[in-house]
């Protein structure tokens, strides 16, 4: 049986949804035997390829992100959103109690620690939206998973019922952290 090909990207985040997968422990042996990670931190593969299943961990915050996105949606048949970020803006959404131009000033000029700041400006640095937003509301998500990290064993489960052909519905009891 043909391996199923994964892409994984992380937009807007801490990474600890990726290192909650990592958490799977002895499982990633069975999964390594069924399965083959594309472009992924975890393999620091660049470029995107068509794939089975697109994960992604983080929120949309800058046009980076939104192209990263867009690339993982065109390249994937089924797209699973890992943890609260790509699920519902998560954490990194507390900025948009304000707006960019005071997260930046406060970020770069006005902390404390902070001596002759200046918000950095250069083509060639994503730019901030306006808004962070959910993954679900620039491109179509078919699965979510949960949590902030999600726990490997909701992770587990999400990748097992991929798997065997079912499109994962997470159960309430095992979304909490392991
Ligand atoms: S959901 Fe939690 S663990 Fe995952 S990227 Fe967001 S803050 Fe980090």
């Amino acid at each position: 049986m043909d391996k199923v090909k994964i892409a994984t990207a992380w937009l807007d985040c801490c990474s600890g949804c990726h290192m909650s997968f990592l958490d799977i422990d002895e499982a990633i042996v069975d999964l390594a035997s069924k399965v083959e990670f594309a472009r992924s931190p975890i393999t620091d593969i660049k470029q995107f390829t068509p794939v089975d299943v697109g994960i992604v961990e983080g929120s949309v915050s800058n046009t980076e992100n939104e192209e990263v996105i867009k690339a993982l949606r065109a390249n994937c048949k089924i797209l699973m959103a890992w943890g609260d970020c790509a699920c519902f803006g998560g954490l990194f959404a507390l900025r948009n109690l304000f707006t960019k131009e005071e997260i930046l000033q406060r970020g770069f000029v006005d902390t404390e620690s902070t001596q002759d700041g200046h918000i950095p400006s250069s083509d060639e640095l994503p730019a901030l939206l306006d808004q962070v937003k959910p993954v679900n509301q620039v491109v179509k998500v078919d699965c979510y998973v949960p949590g902030c990290p999600p726990s490997a064993t909701a992770i587990g489960y999400a990748l097992g019922e991929l798997l065997e052909g079912r499109i994962p519905v997470v159960p309430a009891d095992i979304m909490t952290f392991d």
